[in-house]
């Protein structure tokens, strides 16, 4: 398993409904995305409407890397 970059510095998302640190996975699928990797809500999924279970959050690693990055440059223009 090869981890390169800043990853672990990089900040984990908190998924909205549970406060919980996401999970990062990686798409499997063959497709445009395959590779791609996403933040989804640590739990497992389960019955619809049940607050323990899976709420179904999801963001793409690059999209949170953007929005890190513009919350930087705003805050250094500040
Ligand atoms: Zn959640």
């Amino acid at each position: 398993m090869v981890s390169r970059g800043c990853q672990s510095t990089l900040q984990v998302p908190l998924c909205p409904a549970h406060r919980e640190r996401c999970h990062l996975r990686t798409v499997k699928k063959a497709g445009p995305n395959k590779g791609r990797q996403f933040y989804t809500c640590p739990r497992a999924e389960g019955p619809a409407g049940q607050r323990e279970s899976n709420c179904g959050y999801f963001q793409w690693q690059s999209d949170r890397i953007a929005q890190l990055k513009r919350k930087a440059a705003s805050e250094a223009k500040a």
